[in-house]
């Protein structure tokens, strides 16, 4: 069987003095486990086409539910991601988590739209990398069936002249009153949010993915955003991501900054 396809390499994996084991994220199989013979060198053959984060067409052969690359022809290096020690950590933290999230023979349409958008975006940098990774978070865990409730309150569905906070552990927004009625403390892991960080919630989990990253978010409320998606990824998907822990480490960040618990008074 021969399977023509467009595809990004996710992972890479050097096999010998020659081969390449790589997986690729693919829109209509998801995950493809190919090798590639020969091709560890970059001049040789596809040696381009299965470099970490490269995107191109791929002809792939099946025999015996073993996947062969035949032959490749290159859409995309991001070549600019492999140059700056931040971006190529934050991309290696995306690749980790489509890999964790998606799996064998499934459909992975929006998946890889949302991971081909936010490549292009980090290798331009035309978005910072907080709003890259705070969009890709929420909108990672929306499209595999963890979508946060954002109306507004999830009891009184207010969300305009009211206190706002976000849930992380529930995936719920909720009105100080509320908050305070449900009582049951311990409310850790529950930050106060603007509306307007309410609203970039919104967009990022919702909105169309061909218009997903044409909006702005001020820094400071963008720090408070970041918690949250990151908070809400890991405890969601119930993983702790070392190339997460290595991003965060090697960049210095720390998003606890600015950040509001709710707190009984
Ligand atoms: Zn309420």
């Amino acid at each position: 069987m021969l399977i023509t396809t467009d595809g990004t390499v996710i992972s890479r994996r050097e096999v010998g003095d020659n081969d390449v084991f790589v997986t690729i994220l693919t829109p209509d199989y998801g995950l493809i486990e190919v090798s590639a013979r020969g091709a560890k060198k970059y001049t040789a053959k596809n040696g381009g086409a299965v470099q970490l984060f490269s995107a191109a067409k791929y002809c792939i052969s099946e025999r015996n539910g073993r996947y062969y690359l035949d032959s490749s022809e290159i859409i995309c290096l991001f070549y600019d991601i492999r140059t700056s020690v931040e971006k190529l950590a934050l991309a290696s933290y995306f690749a980790d988590v489509i890999r964790y999230s998606a799996t064998q023979g499934q459909t992975a349409r929006n998946i890889y739209r949302l991971y081909m958008n936010t490549l292009h975006f980090l290798a331009n940098g035309q978005r910072s990398c907080d709003f890259l990774k705070f969009v890709f978070e929420m909108r990672m865990a929306s499209e595999i069936g963890l979508l946060p409730e954002l109306i507004g309150c999830a009891d009184c569905y207010r969300y305009e002249g009211v206190r706002l906070y976000f849930d992380i552990p529930q995936g719920k927004v909720f009105c100080r009153e509320h908050l305070k009625r449900r009582g049951g403390a311990p409310y850790a892991d529950v930050i106060e949010i603007s509306s307007g960080q309410l609203e970039a919630l919104q967009f990022a989990c919702l909105a169309q993915m061909d218009r997903l990253f044409n909006f702005r978010v001020a820094d400071k409320a963008l720090n408070v955003l970041c918690y949250i998606s990151e908070n809400y990824l890991i405890r969601h998907f119930d993983h702790r991501f070392k190339t997460l822990d290595f991003y965060n480490t090697t960049m210095g960040i720390d998003h606890t900054r600015g950040i509001y618990f709710y707190e009984d008074e």
